[in-house]
Formats: C-alpha cells, structure tokens, sequence
C-alpha cells in the first residue's frame, strides 16, 4: 500500500517551530507536502486573496517538499489543492501545531483552523492543532507525541460523519496531561480592550488587546477539559445554521413583504 500523502499547512508562517514540529509529525505516517505563508498569519479567519497575485516558492526544509505562499493560510489550501497537487488525492491535512489556543470561539478567527476546514471541504479529512503557548520558543514535545497518537489513530479509522478535529494541548509536561476529551464547543467570548498611542508620525494608532471571558460552565467543553489538564478534540463543521431555530422562524416567511412580492 502507498504512503498517504498529507499536505501541512499553518498560519504562523514557515519559519514557525510548531509548523516543524507538526511536519515531523506527518514525515513518519506518509508523503508530506508543507504549503504555509511565507509570513505570520494569525487571526485571518477564512480570509482569501483577491485584489492581488499570490506567489508559491519553494523552500529549503529538510528532506520534505516544501513552499511558502505569499497568501492567506486558505490561499495555502486552495494552491496546493488546485496547483501543486491538482492531480493527486490528499488523504489529510493537518494545520499547526499553531502557538497558541483555538479553543471555543477562537475557532471562527483563527487561521490555522480555517485552513484545516478548506480542506476539509474539498473532502479531506483534516486537523487543526494548537499549543496553549504562544511563545516562539514553545516546547511542543508532549504536543508532538500527542499529535502522532491522534494522526495514527485517524489514518486508520477515519473521521466519520465529519471531516475535521479541532484539537487543543495543553501547556504542560507530558506526565502532567490527564488524557484526551472528545467534547463541544465552549461558548465564551472576547473583552475587548484597544490600546491607542501615537505612531513616530504623530498619527493615532489602536492595537487590539482583551481577555476571553468563558460564558459556558459545562463540563463537556474544550474550555473545561484545557483548563483540568486534558487535551480537547472537537469535531468540528462548516454548517453555521442554527438549526433549531428554523421553525420558530417561519413567521418570517409568512411577513407581509412575502406575501406582497410573491403571491
Ligand atoms: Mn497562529
């Protein structure tokens, strides 16, 4: 049987220690190609470059087939799996390991999810992995070890009914971590708090600072199993409907504009 080929990407950008780390990772289960911006990409959510060219280059890494992108992480997915790859199948993706958490509403900001759910709607089973440490210089080794478990297990047994993990690590020793939850979405949000000074021009500036606030006191949530020791894995979709809400809803389809425009 041939080696699966998986494709690892990352919105830290190339030169990232958990992009190596994850590459590392994914050398010892299959054929790797790494696509990743060529520069620090954290928080553009599911951003996609249209007003100007993207550039690919190949790049010196390891042994490994690797380029950087002047694009967005989803620009990464979409050249890779349109151009580098265009006649080939990726078996899986896997985006990370990023410095720093994608837990609970973290997820709809975050490059490096969005890139693992690009591929995943092109129908690639694919995982998103992050390191609750955002330091350069973070030790990604238990967060190694961890990611090798859940990419075996996930070569083997697939991802059904969905197509992509959100999976957090906790910053801690690997004898510290109590094992691994499969859980939901925590519900929590961001305070805001935008510092303002003066640029060396004498023009205002506003830089983006805050605190996450957990609105969600279950014990079935990322946000619970990171903050008791536990690795959390979300499976994780596309489909932002809030189904439930639908049929309270149809008194909207019975308003007096539709009733006005299409009788
Ligand atoms: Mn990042």
């Amino acid at each position: 049987m041939s080696k699966p080929l998986i494709l690892v990407t990352n919105d830290d950008g190339i030169l990232a220690p958990g992009l190596k780390a994850l590459v590392g990772v994914a050398s010892r289960f299959g054929e790797v190609v790494v696509v990743a911006p060529d520069s620090p990409q954290s928080g553009q959510g599911h951003a996609i470059t249209l007003e100007s060219p993207l550039r690919l280059r190949k790049v010196h890494f390891d042994d490994i087939d690797a380029y950087e992108c002047s694009g967005t992480p989803v620009d990464c997915v979409k050249l890779a799996k349109n151009v580098l790859l265009k006649d080939r199948t990726i078996d899986l993706c896997l985006s990370g390991i990023n410095h720093g958490a994608n837990s609970s509403i973290n997820v709809i900001y975050s490059g490096t999810m969005s890139a693992a759910m690009e591929a995943s709607l092109e129908g690639v089973n694919s995982i998103g992995f992050s390191l609750l440490d955002y330091n350069f210089d973070a030790d990604f080794t238990a967060a190694t070890s961890i990611a090798e478990t859940i990419v075996e297990q996930v070569l083997v047994n697939g991802l059904p009914p969905c197509k992509l993990l959100n999976v957090n690590i906790p910053s801690l020793p690997a004898t510290e971590i109590k094992g691994m939850r499969v859980c939901r979405q925590g519900n929590g949000s961001w305070i805001e708090d935008f510092q303002e000074g003066l640029d060396p021009r004498g023009e205002k500036y506003y830089w983006l600072t805050g605190r996450f606030v957990n609105k969600d006191h279950g014990e079935d949530t990322d946000i619970w199993a990171l903050a008791n020791g536990y690795v959390s894995i979300v499976p994780t979709g596309f489909d932002l409907t809030v189904h439930g809400a639908i049929p309270s809803l149809k008194y909207l389809q019975e308003s007096a504009f539709q009733k006005i425009m299409y009788k």
